[in-house]
C-alpha cells in the first residue's frame, strides 16, 4: 500500500509499505482522509518523542473494506472514523474503562502505525460508524470533538453559568459551540486573532475578546460581575493563557486545563487554590462513549464540523501540508487535511 513514513526529524516520505494484516477482531479500513493535527507536528518537529521511523498520523476517517471473522459491531462498507489510541483491553486502566490512559497501547502515529496509509488494520471497538451526511474531511473532527465532550463531561455547572475558552483553534471553537449547546448562559471566546472570533461567534460564543486589543483578565471580569468566570477552559496550552486561567476563574470556580502545556510553567499561584478554593481539571483524550455522543450531536446538526476544515494536500504533498502548518499556515487556517483516496 501507499503510506507516508516519517523517517527522521521533519522528513516525510511517501512509498509503499506491506499491507496490514487483519485479525479475527479487526476491520480493515481504507482511508480517504486524515487531518494533520498539532500533535502530529511536534512529533515531525522532534519536539515530542515517538517511535521513529513510523507511518505518521491519528486523525482518520475511511469505509470498512473488510471485518475479521469475529467482527459483528460494524459491516463493510460504513463511513467510520477511527479512536486516535490503541488500547490493549486488559491492563489496569482498561479493565477500568480508562482506555485513554492504557499501559500497553498509545497514540497512532506516535507509539504505534498511524493513518497517512492507504489502509489500516484496527479493532473492531477502536472504529465508530457516522452517517452520510457528514463528509470525510469534516469528520475528521470527530477525533477533536470526542477530547471535546470527554473534558466538559469532567467540568461542573455548565448549564446556566459563564464559561470563558481560552484559544479558538479548532478544538476551541468546539468547546465554544459544545458549552453553549450544554446550556451554559453566558460563552466568552478569547483569542488573538480576530477573524476567529468572528467564527466563534457564528458557532454560539455570546461574547468575543480579541487579546490584542484589550487586558482578556480585565474583560472577563466586567463580563461576569467582577467574580470572575464559573468555569474557564484553556485550549491553547501556553503559559500566558494557562497562568490567565487562574485570574478569570471566580472563587469556587473550576479551571478545565484542555490544551497540552509546556512541560513546566512558572508564576503558578499556589495560594488561589486554598484562598479561591478553586478546582483544576486535566484531560486526556477522551473514552470510547464520547465518540458515540459526538457523532449524535453532529447527526443531529448540534455541532456543525464542516467549518473547521480550511486546507487540503494529497498524500504525496504530505510533507508541503506539515511544514504548511508548522509556518502557522497562512492566516486563515484552522485544520489542514491530507485526502488519502478521494
Ligand atoms: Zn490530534
Ligand atoms: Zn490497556
Amino acid at each position: 500500500m501507499r503510506a507516508a513514513l516519517l523517517e527522521s526529524k521533519k522528513k516525510i516520505s511517501v512509498g509503499t509499505q506491506s499491507d496490514p494484516v487483519i485479525p479475527n477482531d479487526h476491520v480493515l479500513v481504507s482511508v480517504t482522509s486524515s487531518a494533520i493535527c498539532g500533535t502530529d507536528v511536534s512529533i515531525w518537529a522532534g519536539k515530542m518523542p515517538a517511535n521513529i521511523p513510523l507511518i505518521p498520523g491519528h486523525e482518520c476517517t475511511g469505509t470498512v473494506e473488510s471485518i475479521g471473522s469475529d467482527v459483528s459491531r460494524l459491516k463493510v462498507g460504513e463511513k467510520v472514523v477511527l479512536n486516535p489510541l490503541s488500547s490493549c483491553s486488559s491492563c489496569f486502566y482498561c479493565v477500568r474503562g480508562y482506555t485513554n490512559l492504557c499501559l500497553n497501547g498509545g497514540l497512532r502515529g506516535r507509539e504505534v502505525p498511524g493513518t497517512f496509509a492507504e489502509y489500516i488494520s484496527v479493532k473492531e471497538t477502536e472504529a465508530f460508524a457516522f452517517p452520510d451526511s457528514v463528509s470525510f474531511e469534516a469528520a475528521t473532527n470527530f477525533v477533536g470533538l470526542y477530547t471535546v465532550v470527554y473534558s466538559q463531561r469532567k467540568a461542573p455547572y455548565i448549564p446556566g453559568g459563564s464559561v470563558v475558552v481560552l484559544g479558538q483553534g479548532s478544538s476551541g471553537l468546539l468547546h465554544t459551540q459544545l458549552a453553549k449547546i450544554s446550556g451554559a448562559e453566558k460563552v466568552i471566546a478569547i483569542t488573538r486573532s480576530k477573524w476567529k472570533l468572528e467564527v466563534a461567534k457564528k458557532l454560539g460564543a455570546d461574547e468575543i475578546i480579541p487579546t490584542g486589543e484589550v487586558d482578556p483578565v480585565k474583560a472577563v471580569l466586567e463580563l461576569t460581575d467582577g467574580l470572575g468566570a464559573d468555569v474557564v477552559i484553556e485550549t491553547a496550552g501556553v503559559e500566558e493563557t494557562m497562568l490567565q486561567a487562574f485570574e478569570m476563574v471566580r472563587p469556587a470556580g473550576t479551571i478545565l486545563q484542555f490544551g497540552i502545556g509546556p512541560e513546566k510553567i512558572s508564576g503558578v499561584p499556589g495560594q488561589s487554590y486554598y484562598f479561591k478554593d478553586i478546582t483544576v481539571i486535566g484531560s486526556r483524550a477522551g473514552l470510547p462513549e464520547d465518540f458515540e455522543r459526538s457523532i449524535n450531536l453532529v447527526a443531529s446538526g448540534k455541532i456543525d464540523l464542516e467549518p473547521l476544515v480550511t486546507h487540503h494536500f494529497p498524500l504525496e504533498e504530505i510533507q508541503k501540508g506539515f511544514e504548511f502548518i508548522d509556518d502557522g499556515g497562512d492566516g486563515g487556517t484552522l485544520r489542514a487535511v491530507i485526502q488519502v483516496s478521494s
